[in-house]
């Protein structure tokens, strides 16, 4: 039996072991992470490079790919209608119709989720009508609103840009709009800053702020660096090897560590 998520929670992952299994090998990528994420909120999750970060993430997406698979645990999440799917009971495939309605996802690096050879006014466009049926002149104008939206300025040449002819920060500003074309509950950000130098990566926490206070998006944000943490997280969930080793409110986690990690990790942040 599964217990029901309180009010506040709108998703909770629980024991969740995500293992890639191939003949010779099985690799425990995720074994036994338990997390809840508020409404309305940003939940850190931080850890080293291959701690399992996004493997929990894709996990979530209902992403993973062979020869990853869930073996154990459950994904909860509560959209509008107040629906629940538990992984461990109906499979990826439920869970997987919510992806592009309810949640969304933005990764580190904006050119390979964008399509080279489309403007990024088509790109938003074809993005909105396949939640919306609209026509493409409506399609453009919302798209136009979109870039405006995320604060790109002179978005009304930008629309007609090929992703090449934008600079990274704006790449990924495109991606955002894109993935709150569907207005989505919750946000998924999978090191969405990791790649931008700093200035333009604190205007990126700026615009997911701000759009969050607007919102009210729930935000999970994946990142291996405690600074951007200290900016954009109420909560945080420290990973390392796969598992938590660690959670707390932020301010708590910067005020007192348990766990030798973590000490490591903010010892090394400026
Ligand atoms: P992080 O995002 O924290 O850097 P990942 O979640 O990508 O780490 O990876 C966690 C672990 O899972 C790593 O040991 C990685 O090698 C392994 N892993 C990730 N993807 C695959 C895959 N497609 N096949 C096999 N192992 C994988
Ligand atoms: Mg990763």
């Amino acid at each position: 039996m599964t217990e029901p998520l309180a009010s506040d929670v709108i998703l909770s992952v629980r024991d969740l072991k995500t293992w890639f299994v191939t003949r010779r090998v099985t690799a425990k990528a995720v074994d036994g992470v338990t997390f809840d994420l508020k409404r309305g909120r940003t939940l850190a999750v931080v850890g080293e490079s291959g701690s399992g970060k996004s493997v929990t993430s894709l996990s979530i997406m209902g992403l993973l790919s062979r020869p990853g698979r869930i073996a154990g645990g459950s994904i909860l999440f509560r959209d509008r209608q107040e629906r629940v799917h538990d992984l461990a009971g109906f499979g990826q495939q439920q869970f997987r119709k919510l992806r592009g309605s309810e949640i969304a996802m933005i990764f580190q690096e904006p050119m390979t989720s964008l399509n080279p050879l489309f403007t990024v006014g088509d790109q938003i466009g074809e993005m909105i009508a396949l939640h919306e049926p609209v026509d493409r002149r409506e399609a453009r104008r919302r798209a136009l609103a979109m870039l405006k939206h995320v604060e790109i300025p002179d978005a009304e040449s930008r629309l007609d840009d090929y992703p090449h002819q934008m600079s990274g920060g704006m790449r990924q500003r495109v991606m955002i709009a894109m993935a709150l074309s569907c207005s989505p509950s919750l946000l998924i950000a999978d090191e969405p800053t990791t790649a931008l130098d700093v200035t333009i990566q604190a205007q990126i926490l700026d615009l997911l702020r701000r759009l969050q206070a607007e919102m009210g998006m729930s935000i999970l944000f994946i990142t291996h660096n405690l600074g951007v943490v200290a900016e954009i997280a109420h909560n945080v969930v420290v990973m390392y090897g796969g598992r938590v080793v660690e959670q707390a409110p932020v301010n708590d986690l910067f005020a007192h560590q348990r766990h030798p990690y973590t000490k490591g990790l903010l010892a090394c942040t400026p």
